[in-house]
C-alpha cells in the first residue's frame, strides 16, 4: 500500500479468523464398554464372585454359596 494516511489497519477483517481450529471431532467415545469377554460373575445377594465362563452368561450361573442367579461383575 503506497498510500500510507494510515486509515486502518491492513488485513484484518471478517474472514481470517475462523475456519481450521478447534475442531469438534473428538476421539472415540470415553467410558462405556469396559467389559469384555471374560472376567467375573457376581453374586447380587451375597457378593460372591466367580470366574466368568466364555459362553456361559453370568445369569445362567447360580452362586455357589446361596443359588442366587449372578449377574454380570
Ligand atoms: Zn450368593
Amino acid at each position: 500500500m503506497p498510500r500510507g494516511d494510515g486509515t486502518g489497519p491492513t488485513g484484518q477483517g471478517p474472514g481470517t479468523g475462523r475456519g481450521l481450529g478447534h475442531g469438534g471431532g473428538g476421539r472415540g467415545r470415553m467410558g462405556g464398554q469396559s467389559m469384555g469377554p471374560g472376567g467375573e460373575c457376581v453374586c447380587p445377594s451375597c457378593g460372591a464372585k466367580v470366574d466368568h465362563k466364555l459362553g456361559v452368561p453370568c445369569y445362567e450361573m447360580s452362586c455357589p454359596k446361596c443359588g442366587t442367579k449372578m449377574v454380570r461383575g
